[in-house]
């Protein structure tokens, strides 16, 4: 019995033949769509901002320069990745909690839209950095709520956390930011978790979002123009996780989202959601070859060219509490029905017992040279990876539009 291959595995078949493993292939048409899906169900409440750090691919930037609001970048790095993807400098903002003099100077210089101030400290500097030069900044205030729901996969407040203000200290800081003559406040910006699959969570965070955005505008009297959201929204992972229903978040929250929008002091601002790996994650694959198999011990082992150190997510050591698998399959699956299903572990090539990518995945049985595609690696790859360790050759990038293919990869062996 032989089963054509799927368009996604022929693709990705092809990939791997031209651009060689372990490669990420970026599928454009699914960010079309997840954008698309994104703005079908919230964009009556909210513009989108992409944050660099997840994807920071140029060809995956210059993509997005047309479809997408704004980019929030996280170092003086991705403002010139932005910038040279042909991003106005102005549909820009930066946040980070140890901005560098120098990376406050290129972004200033360069018209940036918003610098989303972190600090008292960070306030200052940027404010003399601004007056050096002649220039009134516009800031947002980065605030740290004092709660995050359950369910969020990575907290950023409701605890000690090295991120914005701590909403107990806003009265006190807010102030003192406001009365430095070469910033301008003209919002908020709170980003307090992500990795939510829970459309409750992500509704109770964002009423925790407007209740401080709507004390903190009292209190300095301000009428905002930008309020950013930082969204949380998570994807599926690992089996059994299942997707974010965007519509119930969008039938939970839209009223309140209205009654937000019309209070007097909030009729100016305009409302954005800022994140990455919603968009991106899915849309990408990670394909690496398995280059020997191991019968060891009564366990099947598949040693990859690829592992933690092209794909520190997948080995389960970004972030993650408790190693579990991705969503994977063998490219062409049981193509010939001559490989029944068995449970077998995927490893790197690196000498380190975690580099792992897989424990007890059941797979059509893997042989020498065949392919894996790894799911949901379009977020935090390559540039969320140790790439140098163990100097095995870097992943490839590969771009894929409605079935065109396109070398992107931006980091290279020397
Ligand atoms: C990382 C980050 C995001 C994006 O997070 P995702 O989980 O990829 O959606 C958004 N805003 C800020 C400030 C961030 O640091």
């Amino acid at each position: 019995m032989c089963s054509p291959l799927t368009d996604l595995d022929r693709h990705l078949a092809e990939a791997a033949a031209r651009f060689g493993t372990p490669a990420y292939v970026y599928a454009t048409d699914v960010v079309e769509e997840r954008l698309a899906h994104l703005r079908a169900h919230l964009g009556r409440w909210f513009a989108v901002s992409f944050a660099v750090k997840s994807n920071p691919n140029p060809a995956l930037l210059g993509w997005m320069r047309d479809r997408l609001d704004y980019l929030d970048i996280s170092s003086g790095g991705e403002l010139a990745l932005g910038r040279e993807a042909g991003w106005d400098a102005a549909r820009i903002s930066f946040t980070g909690p140890a901005k560098r003099e120098a990376e406050l100077r290129a972004a200033i210089e360069a018209g940036l839209g918003e610098l989303v101030l972190e600090s008292l400290r960070e306030a200052r500097l940027a404010d003399a950095v601004a007056a050096e030069m002649g220039r009134v900044q516009p800031v947002l205030v980065r605030l740290a709520p004092a709660r995050v729901p359950k369910g969020f996969g990575d907290q950023m407040a409701g605890r000690p956390s090295p991120f914005g203000v701590d909403v107990e200290d806003a009265a006190e800081i807010l102030p003192q930011i406001a009365a430095l003559p070469n910033l301008r406040i003209i919002g908020l910006h709170i980003y307090s978790g992500t990795q939510c699959l829970k459309p409750e969570a992500i509704c109770e965070n964002w009423r925790i979002f407007m209740q401080v955005f709507r004390d903190t505008c009292a209190a300095l009297d301000l009428r905002p123009e930008k309020l950013i959201f930082g969204a949380g929204l998570g994807i599926p992972y690992h089996p059994g996780d299942s997707a974010l229903d965007l519509a119930a978040i969008a039938a939970e929250i839209g009223p309140e989202l209205d009654a937000f929008r019309a209070e007097p002091r909030l009729a100016d601002a305009r409302l954005v959601l800022e994140l990455g790996r919603y968009l991106v994650g899915p849309a990408g694959w990670f394909v690496t070859r398995v280059l020997s198999v191991k019968q060891s011990r009564g366990t099947r082992i598949a040693i990859c060219d690829g592992g933690l150190n092209d794909n520190l997510a997948a080995s389960g050591n970004f972030g993650m509490v408790l190693r579990r698998n991705y969503v994977m399959h063998r490219v062409g699956g049981d193509e010939d029905g001559t490989r029944p299903e068995e449970k077998q572990d995927i490893s790197g090539p690196l000498c380190t017992s975690i580099d792992k990518l897989g424990g007890g995945v059941a797979l059509p049985r893997l042989e020498e040279g065949d392919l894996i595609a790894i799911h949901a690696c379009g977020a935090y790859g390559p540039t969320a990876s140790p790439l140098h360790f163990i100097s095995h050759p870097m992943p490839a990038e590969v771009l894929l539009t409605g079935g065109q293919m396109q070398d992107v990869t931006r980091i290279r062996d020397r």
